[in-house]
């Protein structure tokens, strides 16, 4: 399934360009254009699906699979102290493109990336109220 308005869906069918990395039957890894740090790539599935809530089991353990593997390589060949995978959901998630997309993002240790929120701990019975809504 192909979305012709979507971005990541031409760049699977070659219409657009990208720095294409690795792919394999259900998967592509590509550059991102906008790094947050040095090999910051993205992993969708080729078929269009607009987020983790959508996206079938099938897809989404293949991407996150392709994701596993595109962490091991910029850890064993760019260097990488660690690796943050990251996936918005949702316009007020932070997502941009709605073709669902896993970030992989090399990091090294004193690079200038930080948490967007300050962790402090939370109020207990309210998350424990939250927990029980959620069994
Ligand atoms: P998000 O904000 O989580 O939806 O992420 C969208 C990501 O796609 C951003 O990091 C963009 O820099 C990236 N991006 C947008 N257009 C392209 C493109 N044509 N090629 C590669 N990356 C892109
Ligand atoms: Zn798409």
């Amino acid at each position: 399934m192909s979305d012709p308005d979507c971005i990541f869906c031409q760049i699977v069918a070659g219409a657009l360009p990208a720095h294409r990395v690795h792919e394999d039957e259900r998967t592509l890894a590509f550059m991102d254009i906008a790094p947050g740090t040095p090999g910051h790539l993205l992993v969708i599935p080729k078929a269009h699906a607009r987020d983790v809530l959508e996206i079938g089991e099938g897809d989404l353990g293949a991407v996150v699979l392709s994701a596993q593997r595109m962490a091991r390589r910029v850890s064993e060949r760019l260097g990488a102290d660690g690796v943050n995978l990251i996936n918005s959901c949702g316009a007020a998630g932070w997502q941009t493109v709605f073709h669902l997309h896993f970030h992989v993002i090399p990091r090294y240790a004193g690079d200038p990336l930080r948490l967007p929120w300050v962790p402090e701990p939370g109020e207990p019975t309210e998350i424990a109220a939250l927990a029980e809504r959620l069994r």
